[in-house]
């Protein structure tokens, strides 16, 4: 098959024409027909995604509990993943500490900028802050109440309960574990029906991948610089130091610790589990949304980079629910850099204060996009940093979004293949062409 029939480089292509098209359409004034003829077809992609990832994480994860054969075997899969997602996370979030603590960037933003920026998005901080409010005017045991939900399909109508949705599962599959193999096969059929079923609807939705990736690009471009693209370029200076020290922390993160883990825990090669990955990177880049690039994940995870579908289907969508490195290091950086523009200096308590809370904080993180600014307001109440200065960096918090989320997939990729090869079901990786194994399935 030719290069540019694969997949990955497709999405590419479409990437790269809806970023050119954005600046295009914005400095011709299009915003309104992007919004109207183009914007529609990245929603329609969006949708499909989400719509799937609800019965997949409910089909995957019960029977992943189910198929553990007994608890002991779950208790060890699962501290063990529970495990490596929070030390990954505490780790981001002292990379980006260090980063920001060495790089200052807050430093370097001029008085007048400030002024500007807060002013510029004090409204949209406003509305960010009291949406974070629902959340922060609780008790420390609140999130428990909120695990575990009242009506099960309250909790699978929203994405944003996805943690609820997990819960469901997992005491529906333990549950199942206990039950004699001639009640729960049937039940275990349909949910293993189910996630099959979900798995090759994925196939479908990623036909359209291209055109979606293409459609949601413009439309983030077009979203980001109004009818001028002047105003991009502008945010970018003003706050360019702090895009940095997020994605040098990023960077850092991922050839750190998770090239490292793989190194040294799994046979994979960085260079085929970033192929095999690639495709998955690229949707959780344009959705910006780890929950609707779960499928994906779960796809190339399982076909591309062998890890069995027992670690897979209890890893993954546990991963894209609670475990975003990506999301605790913006968070740490985005503090401290706040603190540093409005003057205001962060001790050694009030950094480890920033670790724990974040660590939290991107646990109860929705996989959707923007929801790590909302929690960000949580982490900067904890040191006393005013709420309001998220205004200072809402205007690149999208571009940084698409970076966090691409991190925070493919540390869930990592632990599950990290965790697939300490159970011997790490298979050999098959990076052949996905025509060919759409075909070979028929
Ligand atoms: N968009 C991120 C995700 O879905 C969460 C965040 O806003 O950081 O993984």
């Amino acid at each position: 098959m030719p290069w540019y029939r694969k997949l990955h480089w497709q999405i590419i292509a479409g990437l790269i024409l809806g970023i050119a098209y954005g600046l295009v359409a914005a400095a011709s004034g299009w915003g309104k027909f992007t919004d109207d003829w183009v914007a529609p077809f990245g929603q329609v992609f969006l949708n499909a995604l989400q719509l799937i990832a609800v019965p997949l994480v409910l089909g995957s994860l019960v029977t992943g509990v189910a198929s553990l054969s007994d608890l002991s075997k779950l208790s060890r899969i699962g501290g063990k993943t529970l495990a490596i997602y929070i030390g990954t996370t505490a780790l981001a979030v002292t990379i980006g500490l260090l980063i920001v603590n060495v790089l200052q960037p807050g430093k370097r933003v001029p008085e007048q900028t400030r002024i500007q920026l807060q002013e510029q998005f004090s409204d949209d901080a406003a509305a960010r802050t009291s949406e974070a409010s629902v959340v922060e005017d609780r008790g420390p045991l609140q999130i428990l109440v909120d695990i575990v939900p009242s009506n099960f399909f309250a909790s699978a109508s929203s994405n944003r309960n996805m943690l609820q949705v997990v819960f469901v599962s997992l005491i529906l599959g333990v549950g199942l574990l206990q039950l004699a193999p001639d009640k729960s096969k049937p039940l275990l059929d349909v949910f293993e029906s189910l996630t099959a079923l979900v798995i090759r609807l994925v196939d479908l939705i990623m036909l359209m991948a291209p055109l979606g990736v293409f459609a949601l690009m413009a439309r983030t471009i077009t979203g980001l610089a109004g009818d001028d693209v002047g105003q991009i370029l502008d945010l970018l200076a003003a706050l360019g130091f702090y895009c940095i020290a997020v994605i040098l922390g990023l960077f850092l993160h991922m050839s750190i610790t998770y090239f490292g883990l793989l190194k040294l825990f799994t046979p994979l090669k960085i260079g085929t589990f970033l192929k095999g990955l690639a495709p998955a990177q690229l949707v959780a880049f344009s959705t910006s949304s780890s929950g609707a690039t779960l499928p994906v994940t779960m796809e190339r995870c399982e076909e591309k980079l062998g890890v069995s579908e027992e670690v897979s289907s209890f890893v993954l969508p546990l991963g894209a629910t609670v475990n975003m490195d990506g999301t605790a290091l913006y968070q740490a950086v985005a503090a401290v850099f706040i603190a540093q523009t409005l003057g205001m200096e962060i001790g050694l308590g009030g950094q480890l204060t920033i670790i724990l809370t974040a660590v939290l904080a991107s646990i109860g993180t929705a996989a959707v996009p923007g929801a790590g600014i909302i929690m960000l307001v949580i982490i900067l109440q904890s040191v006393g940093v005013p709420t309001a200065g998220i205004a200072l960096i809402l205007g690149v918090d999208r571009i940084l979004d698409m970076l966090r989320t691409v991190t925070n997939i493919t540390g869930d990729a990592t632990v599950a293949c990290v965790v697939a090869a300490s159970e011997g079901q790490l298979g050999e990786p098959n990076l052949s062409e996905d025509a060919d194994r759409i075909r070979s399935r028929r």
